[in-house]
Parts: C-alpha cells; structure tokens; sequence
C-alpha cells in the first residue's frame, strides 16, 4: 500500500465523493523546497522561520532573510507559501536577545509576544517578507496569537512596513494554537485572512501538558476531544466568516487526525515532508460523508483512547 501510494504522490486528495483537500508541506529551510515538491506536496503551508535565527551569534540581515524568503517563493514556481514570523522562545532560544530561558518560555515571552517586544527583529523580517513577495505569492502568519490586541499589534506593524516599501498587500493570517484564539475565533475570523491551527501547541495549552515532557508524552494527545472540539470551533467561526483554515501541526500528518481534519472541514492539511504520500492516498480512499461521520463520533468521545479506537 505505501509503494502504491509513493506511486500516486503527485495525485491530489481527492475524496471519493470529490472533495479536494489542499496538501502542503510543513519546511523549516529554502533547501527544503525541492524536496517538499518531489514528494508531492503542492505548496508549503508553513515556513518556520525560526530557523534561520538559531544556532547564530546574531540575527540573520534583511538582505539574508530576504534572499531565503524569495529563493524559497521562486522553488515553488507560483505554488502557496505561508511564511511564519519569527516564533522564538519555548523550546527554541537565541543567545542574541539575552532573555533567559524562563523569561521566553511556554507561558512567557514567545513568539508574536517577543516580536512586539523586540520591534526592531519584527520591522526588518516584515520588510524582507514584503519585497520577497515580489518573487512568488507569500501570506504571511503570525505565531502564538493569544488578544486581539496582539494581532491588531501585528498587523499594525505589517501595514507600516508595507506603506514603507509602497507593495501590494498580502493575505495575513495567524496561528491558532492558544485556548483564548480558540475562544475569540468568532472575533479573530473577523479579522484575519486565515487560520492556520497548530495541534502541537495547541495540545499542551489545551491540556496544561509541556509538549516536551517524557513523562506527558503519551497522554498530551492531539487527538483528545478537548482538543478536537477547539479544533472544530474554529473551523465553525472561520467557515461562518467565510475565512480559509487549515492546520499545520503534527496531527496533519497522522493518518487519524488527517481523516479527522478532514471530516471536521479543514480544508488544507500542512505536514511533513514523509507523511504526504501516505495522507493523501488515505483521503482518496474515503469518501467527505464518512469522514465527516467519523469527526462527529470523535468529537462525542470521553478520552483519547476512545478517539484512537475508532
Ligand atoms: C504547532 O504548535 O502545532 C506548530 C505547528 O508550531 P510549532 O510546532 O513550530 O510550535
Ligand atoms: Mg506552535
């Protein structure tokens, strides 16, 4: 079944009954990008910026991060890229800020709370997102959004640098990985361009489980119904806004949790690289009215255990 799905990687996932399921991929460096697209993937539905900050004495120029945004829009030849602002903190630290480690961990300064912190690292990656956008079509997404205020903030600095440089706009999306986003999704879809869900974060915010903890590791399960039913809120609030969502965190690439997004309404899956031959021939061989069967039973479940049996 997996030589046959290999076969089939550049096939779309199309249910049964004709339902189109976006594929793409989630990538980490511009390098990727060859990669992504030869297992199929037909746009990268999450840049992780983070990583061109890492394991450096200083943050990279804008010239640097413009050069990697736009090498990466022109690999993809017109396909979707959704770039993510720097997402910094948590696990991922940078000796440059001199924050400690409990200054910018899970519940501190992390992600778009960090970039409102540091305007200075935020203003230059905005400028080079929005000249690489002259290369190929960039949304670009913001992490860890938790207030309103914090994507009014976001976007306020995003509008500025895009008067600044006299360029289109571009569509703005956030992250939905915290219970307040979840909760506000109404008020939020008013406001974005899109919705992005990431499971990781938003299990162990969900749950109150570190998402690098040995000993949580089995239980901080993505497909707990606590947190399937914020994943279904959300997708209820930006269908009833008309706004695009779709998820990039680790449950895209399960082959459960993808049946699951689907049959909850997500309509694009990012994942990695490995997983999308699989993911997609798993969507052709189902049919949306069953899956989405399959999301309502999931969602009336008491445990994960019970979501996993199924
Ligand atoms: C997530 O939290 O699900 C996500 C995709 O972001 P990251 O794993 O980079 O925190
Ligand atoms: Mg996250």
């Amino acid at each position: 079944q997996e030589e046959a799905a290999q076969g089939q990687r550049f096939a779309p996932a199309v249910t049964r009954d004709g339902h189109h399921v976006e594929i793409a991929a989630n990538i980490n460096r511009a390098e990727e990008v060859p990669q992504a697209l030869a297992a199929g993937a037909e746009g990268v539905g999450l840049m992780r910026t983070e990583f061109l900050f890492l394991g450096r004495a200083a943050p990279p120029s804008e010239d640097e991060q413009y050069a990697a945004y736009c090498a990466m829009a022109r690999a993809l030849n017109g396909r979707p890229l959704i770039i993510r602002t720097l997402d910094i903190g948590g696990d991922k630290q940078v000796p440059y800020l001199e924050l400690s480690a409990e200054d910018s961990s899970f519940l501190g300064l992390r992600g778009i709370r960090l970039c409102l912190a540091y305007p200075d690292l935020f203003l230059t990656q905005l400028r080079a997102l929005y000249r690489a956008a002259a290369c190929g079509p960039i949304s670009i997404m913001f992490p860890m959004i938790a207030t309103l205020e914090d994507f009014a903030q976001a976007r306020d600095y995003a509008e500025r640098v895009r008067r600044e440089l006299n360029a289109p706009r571009l569509p703005l999306g956030m992250m939905v990985e915290v219970p307040s986003a979840v909760l506000l999704a109404e008020e939020f879809a008013a406001e974005v361009d899109f919705f992005s869900i990431g499971t990781n974060d938003l299990t162990q915010y969900t749950l109150a489980m570190d998402r690098l903890h040995p000993q949580l590791a089995r239980q901080a399960d993505a497909l707990h119904p606590a947190v399937l039913r914020m994943i279904a809120h959300t997708v209820e609030a930006a269908r009833a806004a008309g706004k695009w969502v779709g998820v990039c965190g680790g449950l895209a690439s399960e082959p459960l949790g993808a049946a699951l997004l689907v049959g909850l309404g997500v309509s694009e899956l990012s994942m990695t690289i490995p997983a999308i031959a699989t993911i997609k021939a798993q969507i052709r061989r189902r049919s949306l009215v069953e899956l989405q069967q399959l999301a309502r039973r999931a969602l009336g479940c008491r445990s994960a255990e019970e979501v996993h049996a199924l």
